[in-house]
């Protein structure tokens, strides 16, 4: 097939919008093979001079601040944005593929920003990381990405806190077909890194729980899809995270993200009972939580505000561009929101956030709502019961989120075979298949098991999360995921809770896994003599047993860490009162 010279040589100047879908459909033609990707690229032509693209949420070049931060004083990531919006990175892209080399920091700075990372010296080659909205995906897509991990990538997959997909061990010259791949999916990788919103998370049961309060899915997808149509929505001073909580049965640990959507119920007794000027009809709305960060130690906190679910995209479009405008871009440590409301408080960001909306922002004390119902710790593992009559999710447990292609194609074989097609990612790195009738769910049960993937446990395996680790991330002290399945290995069966504990292992104290809001948490460090080893925290929880963890050993060598957990559970076990909790 001949590259249409004649689209790229238009005489009327291409708009930046049609030059963006341009070089997607050529970059699409090319993934499907049909021209020859060499030397320059076959869109060459529509290449916009770098920093010329419209700008989005940045300074133009020529403005001497960004938000009023002079340009000599940003920080160099925030240099790098200023120069050249990372969402135009695309012909960076296609040379570094086209020349089959890795980045330099720079461009792994504007790569991030699609999604890819380049994982040096952990690993010479990219990680790409998804965007799953709501958590939600379909059997169609699960093969794809087994496609994709076994063709470009190292064969394997994992699933992440933040219930996305993880893939890695692929080579420069593959990255445009793997980031046109991904998209032929229906998927995508853009935000995914770098200083943008990540994916967007939804309670994993929404649309089926018998508790719910509200399937949150419309709301997480709505604002996954306003953040890809809205380029100011990208580029804030540092990640960004939003969590919608159906007010369930299931954690969707909303209140370590920056913005935490809780599902409540006002009735007629509540309102009655906690008298309040405002204005409020029953039903059910959203609360709204900001300012989570466990890295940091800080929960999102409740800030009296109750808004229809409808308003949820536009608060958190709003929120975010105040965030945007007055985050600190000179200093990356305290670049995120929870920096922001320190030094503003609740009141001055809602006010700001309220100029931005065109209508009023209520506040209720939370008094006037029902109290969320206590989640079930490790309620996402095995058979529940839809409020769909005769139907059941099942809860498979992925040891530290790793699948292999096989094991992806087996489990969106069984969505589709015994359900209907869908699958949920839970951000305790595991998996739901809903909709199986009653008469197949012994039978899915058993497919599971044979896969190596378990849908009972005790009161361990359940809740042990991991961070990338040492294998595939550069700032890891330890390796995270082998040490945390050693813990299921070795204790799962062996001790027996009257109730569960959940165990977080960290790299180090960017906390990819809060390592703070676990019962047990672990923090990569290394010890004197150069040997992997972990500082000790205790006592953490989210949702109704929020609480920051602890620290009360230090340098453990990372083989003393089972007898080490084994020694604390079962200490705890002999002296807990009856029903106390870990926490
Ligand atoms: Fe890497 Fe640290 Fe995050 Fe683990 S917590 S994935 S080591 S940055």
């Amino acid at each position: 097939m001949s590259v249409p010279t004649d689209l790229l040589a238009a005489p009327a100047p291409f708009s930046p919008s049609q030059k963006e879908y341009l070089q997607g459909f050529m970059a699409g033609v090319y993934a499907s093979g049909s021209i020859p990707f060499v030397g320059t690229h076959a869109s060459g032509q529509l290449t916009a001079t770098p920093g010329a693209a419209t700008s989005g949420n940045l300074a133009a070049p020529d403005e001497e601040t960004v938000h009023g931060t002079p340009l000599g004083d940003l920080c160099k990531e925030e240099r790098w944005k200023h120069d050249e919006n990372p969402l135009d990175a695309w012909e960076r892209l296609l040379k570094h593929a086209d020349e089959n080399k890795f980045p330099d920091a720079e461009n792994m700075y504007r790569f991030k920003t699609h999604g890819l990372f380049y994982v040096a010296p952990a690993q010479d080659s990219f990680m790409i990381r998804l965007r799953v909205p709501a958590c939600e995906m379909t059997a169609t897509q699960m093969h794809g990405l087994a496609d994709i991990a076994a063709e470009l990538g190292g064969g394997y997959a994992h699933i992440t806190t933040r219930g996305n997909f993880q893939i890695r061990d692929f080579k420069p010259k593959d990255i445009v077909r793997l980031l046109t791949w991904v998209q032929d999916l229906g998927l995508t990788s853009k935000g995914a890194g770098a200083d943008n919103i990540r994916n967007v998370t939804a309670s994993p049961n929404s649309g089926f729980d018998p508790t719910e309060l509200l399937d949150v899915r419309p709301f997480a997808k709505g604002l996954h899809h306003y953040i890809l149509n809205h380029r100011d929505m990208y580029g804030l001073p540092r990640k960004f995270n939003v969590a919608f909580d159906n007010g369930g049965s299931i954690s969707a640990a909303a209140d370590t993200n920056d913005i935490g959507f809780f599902a409540v119920r006002v009735t007629e007794k509540t309102l009655a009972a906690s008298p309040s000027p405002t204005r409020v009809e029953p039903g059910i709305y959203f609360r709204v939580h900001l300012g989570g960060i466990t890295g940091h130690q800080d929960f999102a906190r409740d800030t009296g505000l109750l808004i229809k679910p409808s308003e949820a995209v536009a608060v958190s479009a709003a929120m975010i561009r105040v965030f945007a405008e007055n985050g600190n871009r000179t200093n990356r440590k305290k670049a995120r929101l929870k920096y922001v409301l320190d030094s503003w408080g609740f009141e001055k960001f809602i006010a700001e956030t309220q100029k931005k909306l065109a209508f009023h922002l209520g506040r209720l004390p939370l008094e006037a709502c029902e109290p969320r119902q206590p989640v079930v710790k490790h309620g996402w593992l095995g058979v529940a019961k839809q409020s769909q009559k005769g139907l059941n999710s099942i809860g498979v447990g992925i040891p530290v989120g790793r699948m292999s292609p096989k094991q992806m194609h087996a489990i969106a074989d069984l969505a589709t075979n015994f359900g209907k097609g869908e699958i949920r990612l839970t951000v305790w790195q595991n998996l739901l298949i809903p909709h199986i009738p009653d008469a197949f769910v012994e039978s899915v049960k058993r497919s599971v098991s044979r896969m190596g993937f378990f849908t009972e446990a005790g009161s361990i395996a359940a809740g042990v999360i991991a961070c990338t680790g040492s294998r595939g991330c550069k700032y890891a002290a330890a390796d995270t995921k082998a040490h945390a399945v050693e813990i299921i290995k070795k204790l799962d069966a062996k001790l027996r809770l009257d109730s569960p504990v959940n165990i977080h292992f960290t790299g180090c104290p960017n906390s990819c896994a809060q390592h703070y809001a676990g019962d047990i948490g672990f923090v990569g460090s290394k010890l004197p003599d150069g040997a992997e080893g972990y500082n000790v925290v205790l006592g953490g929880g989210m949702d109704n047993e929020q609480g920051v963890a602890r620290e009360l050993f230090k340098g453990i060598r990372a083989t003393e860490v089972p007898a080490l957990v084994e020694k604390i559970l079962v200490t705890y076990s002999g002296k807990k009162q009856r029903g106390e909790t870990f926490v």
